[in-house]
Parts: structure tokens; sequence; C-alpha cells
């Protein structure tokens, strides 16, 4: 069963996320402050945790910092009212997987703590779709597909509508050699201007927004004579 600890100090906001969590079939561990937060996340090792940063006694981000630091894996969902840039750039920096402001529907944070754990390839029961979420997080980086946008290393890049779907479609596809050919025709499709010199191109573009060094990728990888291969890489 998959396990989710729920950190908040209002009950307001934990006891509903508790209950429905319960109802999707999750087993949920609870705190009301970063302390107990904290130190339920090192006994327990959650599989996920749905995290507040303005909590009583440790903030958020210092309990993040912590689980990092003592290498847990759980999936992260940072909940907060505080939406700003920065605090969504320092949530990801510490290993956040995701990031939901508040006021959020329940349904929203369902659909993301299902989306996340299905990203890292833990059990989500009852949710299959996994196919509507609004971004990413691979590495260093994190695509927000509805504003066709991506944040790599703290530095936002816009992407086009092609450099995108190319995005997407790797990430669909993470650890697979992918020809060329094939990739011009599952993401271009009949548009009889694109070459297989346009997938390279668009490659080289999307290597320059979310590579740190992009002459020496660690995600886009060239398969030599053959294609790409896209590797998430936790
Ligand atoms: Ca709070």
């Amino acid at each position: 069963m998959t396990r989710v600890l729920v950190v908040e100090d209002e009950r307001s906001i934990r006891m509903p996320l508790v209950d429905l969590l319960r109802a999707k079939g999750y087993e949920v561990l609870e705190a009301e402050d970063g302390e107990a937060g904290l130190e339920i996340a090192l006994r327990e090792d959650p599989d996920a945790v749905l995290l507040d940063l303005m909590l009583p006694k440790r903030d958020g981000f210092s309990v993040l910092q912590a689980m990092r630091e003592d290498r847990l894996t759980a999936t992260v969902l940072i909940l907060s009212a505080r939406g700003a840039e920065m605090d969504r750039i320092q949530g990801f920096e510490y290993g956040a997987d995701d990031y939901v402001v508040k006021p959020f529907s329940m349904a929203e944070v369902l659909a993301r703590l299902a989306a996340a754990l299905a990203r890292k390839g833990g059990a989500t029961p009852g949710i299959q779709e996994v196919e509507d979420v609004k971004g990413a997080s691979f590495g260093k980086v994190h695509v927000d597909f509805e504003a066709y946008s991506l944040v790599a290393d703290g530095r936002r890049h816009g992407l086009s509508r092609r450099e995108m779907d190319l995005l997407r479609y790797f990430l669909r596809r993470d650890g697979e050699t992918l020809e060329r050919a094939q990739i011009m025709d599952d993401v271009w499709g009949p548009d009889e201007t694109a070459t297989t010199r346009t997938v390279d191109n668009h490659v080289l573009r999307l290597r320059k927004k979310i590579e740190e060094r992009p002459d020496d990728p660690r995600h886009l990888i060239t398969v030599h004579r053959v294609g790409y291969r896209f590797l998430r890489r936790g």
C-alpha cells in the first residue's frame, strides 16, 4: 500500500486531505508541525510527503532539506500559499517533485500526487491518469507544459510548441533508443517540410535549455548512427 505523510498545521486543510487520501486507498500518516513531520518521515520512510511550507517548529524547506540529506527518496509535493516563483524554484532545488499552491482543489492534489508517484514508478491506487500532467521534473529541470516553459537550475526558458511536443515525447519514452525517422513521424507527423535534420536542430535547442553542459548531455543522449535516447535520471 502506498504510504503518504501529510505535514500541515492547518487542521481545516489537513483533515479533509487525510480523509480523502484514505478513501482513495492510501495509508496516511499525519503531522501538525515540522519537527514531528521530519521525525515521522525519518522513522517511517513514506512513499510520498505532502508538505506545507509555513509550519510551526521547523519550516517545510528545512524538513525537505533534512529528508534529502538523509537520502529519503519519498515523492514530495509542497503545499503552500506562497506562490512566489522563488519559493517554487527553491522547492525544486531542495528536491521537491511538484508544487501545489493554496487554495487548491482536492482533485488537483490527488492528480498531482498520482502523477508524481507514477513518474517515480510508485504505485497509485485506483488512479491511472498520468498523461494529463501539467508539469514534469527530471534532474534539475522542471517543465511547465501549461506555461510553455521550463526552469533548469534556477533559470527559466521558453519553449516553442514543437520543442514542448518533442520534450513530452522523450519524457514518455524514458530510456528508449529512438530513431530520427521515428521521432520525425511521431512528433512532426505529416508535416512534409520536416527532415531528420529538423529533429537534430530541435534536439540541439532542447539541450541548450535542459542540459547543464549541452556538449556533454546527461539527459538527451546521441545514439551514434541511430538517433537519440532520453534519460530522466531521477
Ligand atoms: Ca501552514
